[in-house]
């Protein structure tokens, strides 16, 4: 469901990503694991779009990103929890989305259940949101289309233990109805907790990929 080949982004001299190669498969979590500077979000963005590979290919559901019919609908994306409109109240950002990307309002609502933000909360500002409620908020939004994909960069960032245990289950759950998940995150055990499989970037280049239960729970 999401494919990478070959893929390379140089800024100026810097080589951020380096001829990186692999999959997501449905039915599964992904863990994308790096250092921090390692070259994660660069791919996450050009497979999602934001930025132009210098040379090879990020394919979703068969194409890249800017060519796929309704592409907000079917992948659901979360990079950078502090993009979110600060001056909106948590509910108004999802509308405003849920416009963008054509679903029915009351589509709104259910996110909201289904990440735990209260009413309450969803009629505050973003700006006077928690990182925690940010990220909650920013997988609300990945969950509006209803997708089959979900780009998630650092989502646990910024969560309690709780809500980290909460959105194991939720992304469990997404994989397990056929979704493909690929989670970024700069801590192993992060990753072990949740992934089915997982990919080791280091400056720029993919240097271990697999399934967990062979690449680290043997260690
Ligand atoms: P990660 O997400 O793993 O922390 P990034 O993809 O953000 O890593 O960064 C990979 C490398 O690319 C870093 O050296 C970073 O400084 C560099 N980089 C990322 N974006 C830019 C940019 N817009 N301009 C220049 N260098 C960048």
């Amino acid at each position: 469901m999401i494919r990478v080949e070959n893929l390379t982004k140089r800024y100026g001299s810097v080589t951020a990503v380096d001829g990186a190669t692999f999959t997501v498969r449905p039915g599964t979590v992904t863990g994308f694991l790096g250092p921090n500077g390692a070259g994660k979000s660069t791919v996450m963005r050009m497979l999602t779009g934001l930025t132009p590979p210098t040379s090879g290919h990020a394919t979703v559901l068969g194409r890249a990103y800017r060519d796929l019919p309704n592409a907000g609908a079917h992948v659901g994306v979360m990079l950078d929890a502090s993009a979110q409109h600060p001056g909106r109240t948590g509910r108004e950002a999802l509308t405003l989305a849920s416009i963008a990307i054509g679903v029915p309002r009351t589509r709104v609502d259910e996110v909201l259940r289904l990440v735990g933000l209260t009413d309450d909360e969803a009629g505050r500002r973003v700006r006077t949101y928690s990182l925690g409620m940010r990220q909650r908020l920013g997988l609300a939004g990945a969950f509006l289309g209803e997708p089959r994909v979900l780009v998630l960069d650092e989502p646990a960032n910024g969560l309690d233990p709780q809500g980290i245990h909460w959105m194991r289950g939720l992304l469990r759950d997404f994989a397990d109805r056929g979704g493909a998940v690929l989670l970024s995150s700069h801590l192993l055990a992060e990753v072990q907790a949740v992934a089915d499989d997982i990919v080791v970037i280091g400056r720029g280049r993919i240097v271990a990929q697999g399934p967990v239960a062979e690449l680290v729970d043997g260690l």
